[in-house]
């Protein structure tokens, strides 16, 4: 979506002219599209509110403190959120017109975002960088100028945090040595040598182990996979801010479709990976084997955050690819297409230097002539 469509609606009129303001990376604050006032957007400096994870719909808070509806891309599935009564232009996943309104849903509000610091200008120039750094890149696609198809999304997360409490049993294994003498035959006579050899002692080891966790992040989308997401890089928690809806002005945000319940199946993974790292050690020894840990949470809550990536989508020669820019470092991921030609011409190159070096050995090696 460009800005034209975001202005369709104006959800934050100008005090002085009445224009549209959205939320302006580069001052962090409201600017007017149209005499470039700008205004300070009112800091939520209360501690986001923590959700119980078992409450069920009662505790659910849907308020965006916006009206605004879920639209769902036809040819994708991504769904996004966006101001009501605007019209939706293009799916900003995948660059399809085939965007249809949803009926009413409740979507979560999220507690807190980190709001968007890198400008379409800043992603176009971070994608240029990434684009010079790799090889093979078809001349065509180097040249092709991919900024306007850069969509600001707010990528949908759920924090985590939980209590727990663990028992745990394994048999802890401790390495020792005993000097055991040896006899060998060195030059037909026999003599004897002293050799260190190591054995492992096991013994049962059982024990309790607590630990609170706090904030574990399990991404929302479904739009992205994993691997992309980690490639995106790691967000700046501490930059988090409690939601305001003028943040999400001039930007889209994906609507989650990995519910809160999923979400802690996955955080559970996580968290139960962490423990068994900590039990491990914390039962020492050389090796442990047969650990067995049972592990029960306590105090679950949850938090809904959203934060800032660029996303584009591209085809070149009828095949699509995806890049993304973090809307906080700046960081790109993505794949680009690559050259076939100039992987061949490569890879020819390559061998051609490994022949020259074959040759130059072989003759450097020539066995002298025979007498
Ligand atoms: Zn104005
Ligand atoms: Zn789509």
């Amino acid at each position: 979506m460009d800005t034209q469509s975001a202005q369709e609606v104006i959800q934050f009129p100008c005090e002085s002219c009445g224009g549209p303001m959205l939320f302006d990376a580069d001052s962090q604050r409201m600017k007017c599209q149209y005499c470039g006032r700008l205004q300070e957007i009112a800091t939520d400096a209360s501690i986001p509110r923590e959700h119980e994870l078992d409450d069920g719909k009662e505790d659910e808070d849907t308020d965006w403190g916006m009206s605004q509806q879920t639209v769902k891309c036809g040819s994708c599935g991504g769904e996004s959120l966006i101001p009501a009564r605007q019209t939706a232009t293009l799916c900003p996943f995948c660059g399809s017109a085939k965007v249809l309104p949803q009926p009413d849903t409740a979507n979560i509000k999220p507690e807190s975002l980190i709001p968007f610091r890198i400008d379409r200008d800043d992603a176009t120039a971070a994608f240029r960088a990434w684009k010079k750094k790799l090889w093979f890149l078809p001349s065509s696609f180097k040249r092709e100028n991919t900024s306007a198809r850069l969509a600001g999304i707010y990528i949908p997360y759920w924090t985590y945090d939980a209590g727990t409490s663990s028992s745990y049993s394994a048999e802890r294994g401790d390495y020792h040595y005993r000097t055991v003498t040896k006899t060998r035959v060195v030059n037909g006579k026999t003599e004897t040598y002293t050799e260190q050899q190591r054995y492992t002692v096991w013994h049962w080891v059982s024990g309790e182990y607590d630990r609170f966790f706090n904030d574990v992040l399990v991404p929302a989308s479904g739009q992205y996979d994993a691997k992309l997401l980690e490639r995106l890089g790691d967000f700046e928690l501490n930059g988090l801010l409690g939601y305001k809806p003028e943040y999400l002005s001039g930007y889209i945000a994906e609507r989650y479709s990995i519910g809160r319940g999923r979400g802690w199946e996955e955080a559970k993974a996580r968290i139960d990976d962490a423990l068994r790292g900590d039990i491990r050690s914390e039962i020492g020894g050389d090796e442990v084997r047969s650990l067995k840990i049972d592990t029960g949470y306590s105090d679950q809550t949850y938090k809904h955050l959203l934060l800032p990536a660029w996303n584009a989508n591209y085809t070149y020669k009828s095949k699509p690819y995806r890049f993304m820019v973090n809307g906080q470092t700046g960081l790109v991921s993505g794949k680009a297409p690559r050259s076939a030609w100039k992987i061949t011409f490569f890879v020819l190159a390559c061998l051609a230097v490994v022949a020259a070096l074959v040759l130059w050995y072989a003759s450097s090696q020539q066995a002298p002539p025979l007498e």
